[in-house]
């Protein structure tokens, strides 16, 4: 099938800028258009495909609040931001577009049972069966070739109904580079819109696939073939109509896929403005070193990271523990040098308190703090207008303090804990750091994400001095400026 004629402008940014397309321009291949079916070639994809399979992690958005219903399932891989974050673009316009934003100005992330997300298997798909003793022609008109590798999968599942429909998926994966698929089916519609996305691994960077054609082309008709080829509607892709990153491309899904190797699986694949999340914060500390090595543990142990407001003094006093958190990638915020009541402190000694702990903070290796906590959350105007930094509240108030009870910790997150919320701990009680297992498990059962504070308000711009309860998604108790209406300063 012949591609259309060439000459289509397209913007080659991304991986232009990166410089891959001049640098790997001297390894084009040359010669036949189609080339022969090799059994490594099918082998090396099917191992691919299974490395994918074994890395990908699943997310799954059920949402009812408002219509359409959403019904999301995303693949995402730790260390390829770029894939998730232009997959992540595209549902949120796809939300939004449809309506399931409710007329909020952003999407409010919703609960969705962590038994509700697919199985790696379900996010990838089947190459294009073939007939290796042919010359690599596709079968797919064949009875027994059944849907492999067309389009579309998960999709044609479901008959075309009320809800908002949307999932992405491994079309293939070689050396440097994996090709996914995105499709969003609004309610009503026959068929999905798709897009194929084409990620380097080793720059992190995502282009559209029409970047590997020399030609406008159908992404919904695109598909990878059994022997790693890139085919459009079936047949084989000839190489004279690829570009040259398109030959590059199609050479690496021959071999064998290199992942990110130093990713932190801790960090989800999506944001914020599209997954559930909860900051878990603790305050007061470091407290004992033991104490706080126990909790260190805890939270590695469960792949989450924690945020400690930590006052100046006993930063000093124990500043191995914060070089601990900083290696374990715990985000470091202040909450003053030793716990004044702010709001009946004069201006010189705010200023005199926060710069003694951000120094304090800065001398123990964990850079100089971007958020602070007032002590007991007081904070007056003349205080908010010298604190210099955002002044990070809480919506969850464990009382962790008063009641030192494991199993109330655990209650109070168990049962006020939802999207956005900033959980309020103390590290220096025993009590807290029992709880903080059964807190992490009680989180992921949920299906909330654990991110850092500054994850949480990722892609919302934060004021000194203005006081932020929790990522707010509709609470009047929260603050964020994409919801105005409830932002308190
Ligand atoms: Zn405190």
């Amino acid at each position: 099938m012949p591609l259309p004629s060439p000459g289509r402008p397209r913007l080659r940014l991304a991986l232009a800028a990166a410089g891959l397309v001049l640098i790997l321009a001297g390894c084009v291949p040359t010669g036949t258009t189609r080339e022969s079916a090799n059994p490594q070639d099918a082998q090396t994809v099917q191992e691919n495909l299974a490395v994918a399979a074994n890395n990908l992690r699943s997310y799954a958005i059920l949402d009812d609040e408002f219509a359409p219903e959403i019904r999301a399932h995303l693949f995402g891989i730790p260390g390829l931001r770029s894939l998730s974050s232009v997959t992540e673009a595209r549902v949120l316009a796809a939300i939004e577009s449809n309506g399931s934003f409710g007329g909020r100005a952003a999407y409010s992330p919703v609960l969705t049972d962590p038994a509700a997300r697919r199985p790696a298997e379900r996010f990838i798909v089947a190459p294009q069966v073939q007939d290796p003793r042919t010359t690599g022609a596709p079968t797919s008109g064949a009875s027994d070739a059944g849907t492999a590798g067309k389009f579309p999968t998960e999709a044609e599942e479901s008959e075309p109904g009320e809800r908002l429909e949307i999932g992405n998926e491994v079309l293939a994966a070689g050396g440097d580079f994996l090709v996914s698929r995105l499709w969003v089916r609004g309610p009503g519609d026959d068929r999905p819109q798709a897009s194929v996305l084409v990620t380097q691994i080793s720059t992190d960077t995502t282009v559209d696939i029409g970047d590997l054609f020399d030609a406008e082309v159908d992404a919904a008709a695109i598909a990878v073939d059994a022997f790693g080829h890139v085919t459009l509607e079936g047949s084989q892709v000839p190489e004279k109509s690829l570009t040259a990153l398109g030959r590059t491309v199609s050479k690496s899904l021959r071999t064998p896929l290199a992942l990110p190797a130093a990713a932190d699986e801790r960090r989800p694949d999506y944001s914020c403005s599209l997954l559930p999340c909860v900051a878990l914060t603790y305050d007061d500390g470091p407290g004992d070193p033991e104490g706080e090595d126990s909790l260190l543990d805890a939270a590695a142990e469960a792949g989450v990271r924690l945020t400690y407001f930590l006052l100046g003094r006993n930063v000093a006093a124990f500043p191995g523990t914060v070089e601990r958190m900083v290696d374990q990638g715990h985000e470091i915020a202040n909450h003053t040098h030793s716990h004044p009541q702010l709001d009946r402190s004069s201006p010189a000694t705010v200023r005199a308190q926060v710069r003694q702990a951000d120094d304090a903070i800065e001398a123990a290796g964990a850079g100089r703090p971007e958020l602070l906590r007032p002590p007991f959350g007081a904070l007056d105007s003349a205080a908010a207008g010298v604190l210099g930094h955002p002044a990070i509240l809480w919506d969850v108030d464990t009382e962790d303090w008063r009641h030192k009870n494991p199993g109330k910790v655990v209650a109070s997150v168990a049962r006020d804990a939802r999207p956005g919320s900033i959980v309020l701990m103390h590290s220096i009680h025993p009590s807290t750091i029992e709880a903080s297992p059964q807190v992490f498990r009680t989180v992921a059962e949920k299906g909330l994400y654990a991110v850092t504070t500054s994850e949480l308000f990722a892609g919302v711009e934060l004021s000194a001095g203005a006081q932020y309860y929790c990522r707010g998604y509709g609470s009047e108790l929260c603050s964020n400026p994409e919801h105005p209406a409830v932002l308190r300063k």
